[in-house]
């Protein structure tokens, strides 16, 4: 199979099989979305739907985040992983929202990588989910995946992960294309077993030809 019906293949089974991808952090503006996405870095996005509602309601707006203290905001996010440092972070990113981009939440990922806590994932996050351009945000689930299918080849970092992703999928399916992979990592295509058994990408996936047919074939 060559990369391009790799891709093609790929492509069409999630078109089929998950036509509503989204995001599974819960939001109602772009703010908020920052917020829960920042707090969701190395955190399941479970544990944050849990905190967000009560951390929303006390701090509705960047102004009143920009002015609160650690203290007021870290009780409300204890329970998330790194509460010290993402309550720094996040008091940080409403400060600089309030007094660089007047209170909104900026469009570009250069302008959003300048935020306390947000990183180019976050950033790519923001940008396709709140501005629906195209980005293709790599965390863990998406690295890992697309090197086992084969959709990348030797990228070594997330950046080169992203570049491999955006050259090859449709820029009207890079938002989507996010949420495809996530999901079927965070479910399917899980770190130390995947559930090869359970998934339909097996006809174009390298990594069960290569690695475990041998293992399914044998049980
Ligand atoms: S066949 Fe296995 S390794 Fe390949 S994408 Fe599916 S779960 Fe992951």
């Amino acid at each position: 199979m060559t990369k391009k019906e790799r891709y093609k293949y790929v492509i069409e089974w999630f078109q089929q099989n998950m036509p509503n991808a989204e995001t599974e952090l819960h939001y109602t503006n772009p703010y908020e979305l920052l917020v829960a996405v920042i707090l969701s870095a190395q955190c399941t996005d479970k544990r944050v739907n849990i905190v967000t509602p009560d951390l929303f309601r006390r701090f509705p707006e960047p102004a009143i985040l920009a002015k609160a203290t650690f203290e007021d905001v870290e009780p409300y996010i204890r329970s998330v992983t790194f509460a010290n440092n993402k309550t720094r972070h996040l008091i940080g990113m409403a400060n600089m929202l309030m007094d660089t981009y007047g209170g909104e939440v900026p469009d570009t990922i250069e302008e959003l990588v300048r935020l306390p806590g947000v990183g180019r994932k976050t950033a790519n996050v923001i940008v396709s989910v709140v501005f629906d351009k195209p980005g293709m945000a790599v965390d863990t689930h998406v690295f890992r995946v697309s090197a086992r299918i084969g959709l990348t080849t030797n990228a070594r970092t997330p950046l080169q992960t992203e570049q491999q992703l955006v050259a090859n999928i449709p820029q009207e399916l890079l938002a989507i294309a996010h949420h495809w992979i996530i999901l079927h990592g965070r479910y399917i295509c899980v770190a130390r077993k995947p559930k090869c058994n359970e998934c339909g990408l097996r006809p174009a996936c390298k990594y069960y030809k290569t690695d475990m047919r041998y293992v399914y074939e044998a049980q």
